[in-house]
């Protein structure tokens, strides 16, 4: 059956847009004109973006900070989970802490979202979910197990969300990012930047609207009829994998 059209502004939740990749696509969509809220853990929000408190390791903060956007902005009807964290340690000195926490975050914090998200999205018959992985979730990472597991991990997500709710007017899709200048990026070594700036075909890392472009799109009507898919923004960096 088709999905109902979207009719005016949406209920768009952004997950930490204080900063980086997140702050980027909430600004795009607040431009667009839709309400935009975001549930984040500290720092300044761009203007126009409903800030509510929660984090995303806890599902009690998680399932809250929900009720409180959706109380001012109505369902959700675009997620994009966009928290995350890296704790890189090569594989022989990685503690099951370091393991367990990038985890928590990245996957599980992306289900505690998506989880809470689709019950208004199946009432409404429609809704949009993009989950931000990263070109190290299929490529691979040194020194990046955990990551790489919890970014490839979004994909089976996607697509098993996509097999549950594609019917009702749900899409879920994954955009890959490759290098863009955040504060994750920021981190690297420079000698590491340098080594992927030379990988990167694009030459150059991205900036996070580069990415807030693809992610508006997914989120789009014209997008109708895209889900399961993974979606590079990495300047051929991954290409083939
Ligand atoms: P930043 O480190 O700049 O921002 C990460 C965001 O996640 C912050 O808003 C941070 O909040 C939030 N966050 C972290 N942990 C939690 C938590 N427990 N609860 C709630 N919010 C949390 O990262 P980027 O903007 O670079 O990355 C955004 C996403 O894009 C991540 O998922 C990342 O893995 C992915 N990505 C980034 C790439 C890059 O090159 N930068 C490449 C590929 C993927 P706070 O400020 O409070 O810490």
């Amino acid at each position: 059956m088709a999905e109902t059209p979207t009719p005016g502004p949406r209920s768009v939740l952004v997950t930490g847009a204080n900063r980086g990749i997140g702050r980027a696509i909430a600004e795009r969509f607040v431009a667009a004109g839709d309400r935009v809220a975001t549930i984040y853990r500290s720092g300044d929000l761009p203007d126009g973006v409903l800030g509510v408190t929660g984090d995303m390791t806890d599902t009690a903060s998680v399932d809250a900070a929900f009720t409180e956007v959706e109380a001012q902005h109505g369902p959700v009807e675009v997620l994009v989970a966009n928290a995350g964290i890296t704790r890189d340690q090569l594989l022989m000195r990685m503690t099951d802490e370091d393991f367990e926490q990038v985890l928590d975050v990245n996957l599980t914090g992306a289900f505690r979202c998506v989880r809470r998200a689709s019950k208004g999205m199946i009432r409404l018959r429609r809704g949009r979910i993009v989950l931000i992985s990263s070109v190290v979730g299929l490529y691979g990472g040194q020194g990046q197990v955990n990551y790489a597991a919890s970014k490839a991990g979004l994909v089976g997500m996607a697509r098993s969300i996509t097999r549950e709710l594609g019917g009702r007017g749900i899409t879920a899709n994954v955009v890959a990012p490759g290098f863009i200048d955040t504060a994750m990026t920021a981190a690297l070594p420079q000698d590491r930047q340098d080594a992927y700036r030379a990988a990167i075909p694009a030459g150059r890392f991205a900036r996070p609207e580069e990415v807030a472009g693809v992610v508006h799109f997914l989120a789009s009507d014209d997008a109708a009829y895209v889900s399961g898919a993974v979606i590079p923004v990495d300047g051929g960096l991954g290409m083939g994998h």
